[in-house]
């Protein structure tokens, strides 16, 4: 029974402590505003607790076990017994459990009441919007709606059998083999991690290409070196079903089938907005399910703000961080035109090689510029492989418009590009050209530097990008 005596009253009350949540509440709460956070599971959201974070800890492992393969063609004696999963789990969740900790103190030392449960939407009385939280209900002249969004599993026979991306985090076994179904980044991120972690990994895309939508070169490059690190992949897959059998779970894919002892779906998340009773305060959804925003993250309604990866904008963490602070700001400090650039973004897929883009695909450029576009590329294997047996490729991309060169994508793919990004982000943040590249000094012996010593560009045009001719 909801409580309509006591209604305790905020400036700001966001639903949801992930990521855009707790940014919007901490800018609030910092600039003396009463702020509360809902949260109905850990403080610090999906990339604290199923996304970047833990993600990042396999990858981390992945890659000093692939390290340690590589050390042995420099002379050095390493013996290796493969991983030790127990530890490796038992250290990355007390390191997750550390941040939420962390999370928990800041958010009780700043003054802001944290509410533990489902926040709903109630009908907005006199100005004030009004949520409801385990009978209990508080209002607000401001609420931000940043509930994230969930794994989907797709509507086939047996489809329980697979776990999500949230499951693969409470793995207490090292699978020996290991199905990952979905070509996006997290199923590209987990083959890699697990493959590199010595499990026999397929991975299963309808597409005919991995990461479809990231530059052509990307996922060309990717496929080569996924297989041949040993990832089986199968691509523009049809499964129609899973199936348990005495040997494990059967995935029947077209005529084929192959059994596995863990299979993962990665075929994308849905928005949490179902159970907020949006329509009650008469906040417009989408048929998907995402919160439609104008620039300002403002909804349909006055008052109620929707920020990260519930509005469909790009679905990282620090675009929902800058989205939380920068409506914060707004509100509560008198910058009125304080928004996100949704064009500006550097990103960092950490798939074994690692990829970072930021900018235009050599296809949008076409699109966008005709023949007014220039490519320069390059492709390479770094000499960190010199000596070792594991020859991984390095591919680099500047797709550059008008006259003056403008760098307006930059596509990379290869041992350390997800570090050496944010530093060009910088420059290209900023419009730099490809003279200001060439202007640059070079630093030698490194990947980096052909990013600044690319000469010409590139005859020709990357066979996907080509225009289609439509028949009159
Ligand atoms: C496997 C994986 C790897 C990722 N890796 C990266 C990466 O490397 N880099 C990167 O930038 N991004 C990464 N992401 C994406 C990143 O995690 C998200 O973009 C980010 O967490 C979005 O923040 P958010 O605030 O929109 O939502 P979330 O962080 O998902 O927070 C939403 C919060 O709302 C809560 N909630 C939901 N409904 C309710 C309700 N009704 N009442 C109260 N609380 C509710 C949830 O419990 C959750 O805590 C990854 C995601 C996944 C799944």
């Amino acid at each position: 029974m909801i409580k309509q005596i006591n209604v305790k009253q905020f400036d700001l009350i966001t639903i949801g402590g992930g990521s855009g949540g707790l940014a919007v509440a901490e800018t609030a709460a910092q600039l003396g505003k009463r702020v509360a956070i809902v949260e109905a599971s850990f403080m610090g959201g999906t990339c604290v607790n199923q996304g970047c974070v833990p993600k990042k800890v396999m990858w981390y492992a992945a890659h000093l076990s692939h390290a340690n393969h590589d050390a042995q063609g420099f002379g050095i004696q390493v013996k290796h017994e493969g991983v030790d999963w127990s530890k490796l789990v038992q250290g990355r969740n007390q390191y997750v459990n550390d941040i939420v900790s962390y999370w928990d103190n800041y958010v009780d030392e700043s003054g802001i009441e944290h509410i533990n449960g489902y926040g709903h939407m109630l009908e907005s009385i006199e100005g004030q919007h009004r949520v409801e939280v385990n009978g209990e209900i508080y209002s607000a002249e401001h609420v931000v709606i940043a509930t994230g969004g969930q794994p989907m599993v797709p509507p086939i026979p047996g489809v329980e059998l697979g776990m999500t991306s949230d499951d693969f985090f409470k793995l207490e076994q090292h699978p020996k083999r290991i199905a990952l179904i979905g070509g996006g980044f997290i199923g590209v991120e987990l083959s890699g991690v697990m493959n590199t972690l010595e499990s026999d990994v397929s991975l299963y895309a309808r597409e005919a290409r991995l990461l479809e939508h990231f530059d052509p070169m990307i996922g060309k490059v990717l496929m080569q070196e996924m297989t041949r690190q040993g990832v089986d992949l199968n691509m523009q897959a049809n499964i129609s079903a899973l199936r348990k059998t005495d040997q494990g779970i059967e995935i029947i894919n077209g005529d084929e089938s192959k059994t596995f002892d863990v299979v993962i779906w990665a075929i994308g998340r849905a928005p949490n907005t179902r159970t907020l009773n949006l329509s009650v305060a008469d906040v417009e959804v989408q048929a998907n399910g995402m919160i439609p925003v104008d620039a300002y993250e403002n909804t349909n309604i006055n008052g109620i703000y929707a920020i990260g990866d519930i509005t469909g904008r790009p679905a990282l963490t620090p675009v929902a961080v800058d989205a939380g602070r920068k409506l914060a700001a707004r509100l509560f400090n008198e910058q009125h035109d304080a928004k996100v650039d949704y064009d500006k973004i550097p990103s960092v897929v950490f798939s074994h090689p690692p990829i970072a883009t930021m900018g235009m695909t050599e296809c949008k450029a076409r699109q966008a510029f005709a023949d007014d576009v220039s490519i320069y590329q390059s492709s390479f294997t770094p000499m960190r492989y010199a000596l070792s047996d594991n020859k991984s490729t390095t591919a680099m991309k500047l797709v550059c418009v008008g006259s003056d060169e403008k760098v307006v994508g930059i596509h990379l793919i290869g041992d350390g590009v997800d570090e050496m990004l944010q530093g060009f982000a910088v420059a290209i943040t900023m419009g730099a050209t490809k003279a200001d590249f060439d202007a640059t000094m070079a630093i030698h012996p490194t990947s980096s530097e052909e990013l600044v010593t690319m000469k010409h560009p590139v005859a020709d045009i990357e066979a996907e990008c080509m225009p289609v001719q439509v028949a009159c």
